[in-house]
């Protein structure tokens, strides 16, 4: 039967696909389809992993020390046992053969099989056994994979014959293991937990693909294998859809097909309002390959490479200044001249670096991590670190033009001492007759205190960009990876739009350059209020950029300014500024496009 579950719209669009179910100590699982000609060599890698296991297993049983506690030669038993399991090895075999799963995708979408049937069981002496199963297969997986090369993940625009689209579905997934399913097989997916603006989702709407979040009981509900609907347009997911629900998601992923295709028209048209304000709209990108479709899309440069994601998923060992050196100076040539504006690590929070890290064992775990050690304070006390990266960034800016960028900036000292740290990472490359170009410096305003100084901050900068994923998280206390909290998370509180608009307002006065790269500027929504403010720079990912130059073509500015003063001054300004709304955007802004 078919059910629905609820969750937070992250990416746009209708995925329809059978549910690959991946737990999060998993993610880092190969999945890719083999070829037909394959199947049976992939299913003797399985059967050869078995029989090392089985002797692994002997041979532990066989070396157990006399006084080793009694219950663990009954436990390599019943390992044993499960490793011998027909169930298990003869539905890991029907993977392959029927879906052309890879072994260890087989033997993990397998495994998701049967820990729910343990979940279920009554008997809660068999309902342990789960965890015996997940160390059988996690001993299997490390066999496949010293065992040989895996084939590499074929990407989802692959033709594979026979084989149905599918989605990922997981309780949750860290955005470090989240870039692993870019370019990956993956149509859609959906996660149990995470707020709409996490990393976890911003990720998933770089990769352009639909995908709910905080659906809650998502992974329990879906069943390996189950066809679903992930509308990431409403956040609903549909399991086991019946044939009239699946014809007309159907009918509405050609809708959306069809107006991406007219969006697409768009891509070089200047972004010019019915007035002749000029708007330039720049690319978010997370890593260096990201540059391409940030150039494709029409974007006049990168407003927020998030630098970061250089630094996750490294096993505890940090990029040092050349390989930084070479991220940055890939995107700065891809970008052919345009700005490329790096943010320097904004680690912490819900992007901690690898517990590896000497960095991260250095400082304490903290209790509150979004208010803790992180963004400019966590490079402010890792000053080799952070002019390390100064350094790295300095040197690309020799092959195009670059802009520095702070994150989480509160305090005038933070900019001063990286202003510092700046001048000193410029005199080591002169010392070493290295070349380097001029480039400005920014923060970001993204906590209500730096919104409040805004006018003494730019005494010290270039310029800023309002990240108001965080500046909404701190000005509202939500934590915005809180699926708990999601529905509290709220762009159009009045205490965030007074903090937005003044803070565009203190830029515009000061001469100084002002973008929003938070969530809410991709969000077209929000697109004619912020021409209103005065905004005349978004940064968002490149999958949005058309849909907002369509907004921006058809506004206004002079009509929207005349809106705002109502709009802020209300206790309600979303129901002010929708109703006061005349304007061609107006109408499609209050249905929620
Ligand atoms: C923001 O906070 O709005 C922002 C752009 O930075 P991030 O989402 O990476 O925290
Ligand atoms: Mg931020």
């Amino acid at each position: 039967m078919s059910i629905q579950v609820f969750g937070q719209p992250v990416s746009r669009g209708v995925a329809i696909g059978r549910a690959v179910l991946i737990a999060s100590s998993r993610v880092d699982v190969a999945h890719y389809y083999i070829d037909a000609q394959r199947v049976e060599s992939e299913i003797e890698r399985l059967r050869q992993a078995r029989n090392v296991v089985a002797t692994e297993l002997t041979a532990l049983k066989r070396e157990l020390p006399a006084d080793a506690p009694a219950e663990l030669p009954a436990l390599l038993d019943v390992h044993l046992m499960l490793l011998r399991d027909d169930v298990l090895s003869s539905a890991t075999k029907q993977w392959i053969v029927t879906r052309h799963y890879n072994a260890e995708w087989a033997l993990s979408a397998q495994l998701e099989v049967m820990a729910r049937q343990f979940d279920e069981m009554d008997d809660e002496y068999l309902r342990e056994r789960k965890a015996d199963l997940e160390q059988v297969v996690e001993r299997m997986l490390r066999a496949l994979s010293k065992a040989g090369p895996l084939l590499p993940m074929a990407s989802h625009g692959d033709d594979h014959a026979g084989e149905d689209p599918l989605v990922l579905v997981a309780n949750d997934i860290a955005p470090a293991d989240m870039l692993q399913f870019k370019g990956s097989l993956f149509t859609g997916f959906v996660t149990d937990v995470g707020g709409k603006t996490s990393h976890s989702a911003i990720v998933a709407r770089s990769m352009d693909i639909p995908a709910v979040v905080g659906a809650r009981e998502a992974s329990r509900l879906i069943r390996q294998d189950d066809w679903v609907v992930i509308d990431g347009d409403a956040g609903v997911v549909v399991v086991d859809p019946s044939p009239i629900v699946l014809e007309e998601y159907r009918f509405r992923r050609r809708q959306s097909e069809l107006e991406r295709a007219r969006l697409d028209r768009l891509r070089h048209t200047p972004s010019v309002t019915l007035d002749g304000a000029a708007v330039d709209l720049l690319a978010n990108i997370e890593l260096p390959g990201d540059a391409a479709s940030a150039l494709a899309s029409g974007a006049v440069g990168v407003g927020l490479f998030r630098s970061e994601f250089l630094f996750l998923n490294r096993g505890g060992e940090l990029p040092g200044e050349d390989e930084q050196f070479e991220a940055y100076r890939a995107v700065v040539e891809t970008m052919r001249g345009l700005p490329v504006t790096i943010r320097t690590v904004d680690v912490g929070a819900d992007k901690p670096l690898d517990r590896l890290s000497i960095h991260e064992l250095r400082h304490e775990h903290s209790l509150n991590p979004a208010l803790g050690l992180r963004a400019i304070r966590w490079s402010l006390a890792e000053p080799t670190m952070f002019r390390q990266q100064l350094r790295a960034i300095l040197r690309a800016s020799a092959f195009g033009k670059v802009r520095v960028l702070l994150p989480m900036v509160a305090q005038l000292a933070e900019v001063r001492l990286a202003r510092e740290a700046l001048a000193r990472a410029r005199q080591q490359l002169t010392d070493a007759a290295t070349a380097f170009n001029e480039v400005e410096l920014g923060a970001m305003i993204e906590v209500p205190a730096a919104a409040m100084i805004v006018p003494s901050l730019l005494k010290e900068l270039d310029f800023i960009s309002i990240g108001t994923n965080d500046l909404i998280q701190y000005t509202l206390a939500i934590d915005r990876a809180d699926e708990a909290v999601a529905h509290l998370y709220d762009p159009w509180h009045p205490a965030v739009l007074q903090l937005i608009a003044g803070t565009i307002d203190a830029a515009n006065r000061a001469g100084k350059p002002v973008s929003v790269c938070g969530e809410m500027a991709g969000d077209t929504v929000f697109s004619e209020l912020l021409l209103a403010m005065g905004l005349r720079s978004f940064s968002m990912h490149p999958s949005q950029i058309a849909s907002v130059k369509q907004r921006i073509l058809r506004a206004d500015t002079a009509r929207l300014a005349a809106r705002l003063a109502a709009t802020l001054g209300s206790d309600e300004p979303m129901a002010t500024w929708l109703r006061a709304a005349g304007g061609p955007g107006a109408h499609a802004a209050a249905k929620g496009e």
